[in-house]
């Protein structure tokens, strides 16, 4: 059979409200243009973010009544420490309420005025943790991870040569080398086991520890495996052993590729580093044995990394994406191509060329799609990225608006609206206009700030 079907059937249903288009004008006003302002039952179909949104299995939730909430030495944490050490083989794993505590702890440790961290493409929250310990951050992919429409199987690959350069000019100010895979900022796209050695390699060479933000390592794989020369037959889980075989630590948020609806870790193999994050922890999150989470938490997550490294499910879910960006691409919308893993993601500063980039084309476009369809999707561009530290503005690299896809949440039908709402949208973009900035906090102002319709 050709058709790849939701490997699931579904044991519990949550409704969806249906509004009308005058009803979100308001709703959306009201916020200030924000999408993460909106109330989640204003919205038909949420591609905010594929964080912590994705639904639990059966088994998890089942795993969920056996947590032992014991302040300290709960079996539940024994049995999610097994579970990540399984694919991930660190010494010492430390978990987290979510991906942006496991960094602030790593920079709290590596952190610091005067650092300089390079990464394929840093996340945004990565980004805010080591710029707020007063550290620079760098953005060293490939040339093809910065062109929308630069075919490439590894769009997320560090590029090698940057890195040489700049672990040699920078020395002894890089305190670590990081690499996210997927590359989340830069459109989902992955990076070959390949580049994840040599990363490793030259970082080791230079004396660097390597950390990777793991974030969707079981997409990552899958791209591996049906990509990369040699690895086709090769199971997920020895692919994932791989990646993470190579590297001193990670960070993870586990609101992604470990089904879990809250939850993160950081795991490290250096003794000192792991006593100074425990430290850290114990002020900040929470006794080593339950960092912040419940112990019916650590349940769901040890139970979900079992069920994310399933090759039904990762071929579905990669489908899913890919068969979006199809028809739209079909459509002559400029997508990202190839499709990345959870998420799709429109050039809006190509599609909206009319908009100039400080006006903000991603956030024009996020909001139109609300609009018209109730669909919520998230700028990731000027809005999020061009905020200097210096307090100035300058366009980011891409105005991209992502829809990301929550996990084994929405079916085919919900895929087909989005495509429809696209055809849609198609022939009335011209009129859509840009928008300015009217308040906004210090840093990561994208979830907080407030618009103006420019000319409104
Ligand atoms: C989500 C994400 C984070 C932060 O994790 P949270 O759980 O949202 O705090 C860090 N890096 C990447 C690549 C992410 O996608």
């Amino acid at each position: 059979m050709k058709t790849i079907i939701e490997p699931f059937r579904i044991k519990s249903v949550e409704p969806i409200r249906l509004t009308r288009r005058d009803e979100r004008e308001r709703y959306l006003a009201a916020t200030g243009y924000n999408l993460f302002g909106l109330h989640a039952d204003d919205v038909l179909i949420d591609l905010l973010t594929d964080s912590g949104t994705g639904a639990m299995s059966s088994m998890q939730w089942a795993a969920v009544m056996s947590g032992d909430e014991s302040y300290a030495g709960s079996p539940s944490f024994y049995r999610f420490e097994a579970a990540v050490k399984h694919l991930m083989p660190f010494k010492h794993v430390i978990p987290t309420h979510q991906g942006r505590a496991a960094e602030a702890i790593l920079f709290s440790v590596f952190g610091g005025e005067g650092r300089r961290i390079p990464s394929n493409t840093h996340f945004d929250t990565t980004r805010g943790n080591l710029e707020a310990s007063g550290a620079f951050g760098d953005d060293l992919v490939i040339a093809e991870g910065r062109d929308p429409r630069a075919e490439h199987p590894f769009k997320g690959n560090m590029d090698l040569g940057l890195l040489e350069d700049y672990l040699g000019r920078h020395g002894d100010a890089v305190p670590l080398v990081m690499l996210t895979i997927t590359n989340n900022a830069g459109g989902g796209q992955p990076v070959s086991l390949a580049n994840i050695r040599a990363v490793a390699e030259l970082a080791h060479r230079f004396g660097k520890p390597f950390f990777i933000d793991g974030c969707r390592f079981a997409e990552n794989a899958w791209f591996i495996k049906t990509r990369e020369p040699g690895q086709a037959q090769r199971s997920i889980e020895d692919i994932v052993r791989d990646c993470f075989g190579v590297a001193d630590g990670m960070t993870m948020s586990a609101k992604k590729d470990a089904f879990g609806n809250i939850g993160g870790w950081i795991a490290v193999n250096d003794d000192v580093v792991a006593e100074r994050s425990r430290q850290h922890l114990i002020r900040t999150e929470g006794f080593p044995t339950y960092g912040g989470l419940a112990g019916r938490d650590l349940e769901a997550l040890a139970q979900g990394l079992r069920e994310i490294v399933d090759e039904d499910y990762l071929r579905y879910r990669i489908r899913t994406n890919a068969y979006i960006v199809e028809q739209l691409d079909a459509m002559g919308i400029p997508v990202v191509k190839p499709a990345g893993g959870h998420a799709v993601f429109i050039d809006a500063r190509a599609w909206l060329d009319h908009i100039a980039p400080l006006q903000y084309p991603g956030q024009a476009l996020a909001v139109a799609l609300y609009e018209l369809a109730g669909i919520r999707s998230c700028e990731i561009g000027t809005v999020m990225f061009g905020s200097q530290p210096d307090g100035s503005e300058r366009p980011a690299a891409m105005d991209l608006v992502r829809l990301a896809f929550p996990r084994r949440t929405y079916t085919q039908s919900h895929a087909d609206y989005v495509i429809e709402a696209f055809g849609e949208l198609a022939a009335t973009k011209d009129r859509l206009g840009g928008y300015r900035i009217v308040s906004q906090p210090q840093r990561m102002r994208h979830f907080t700030c407030r618009f103006e319709k420019i000319g409104a």
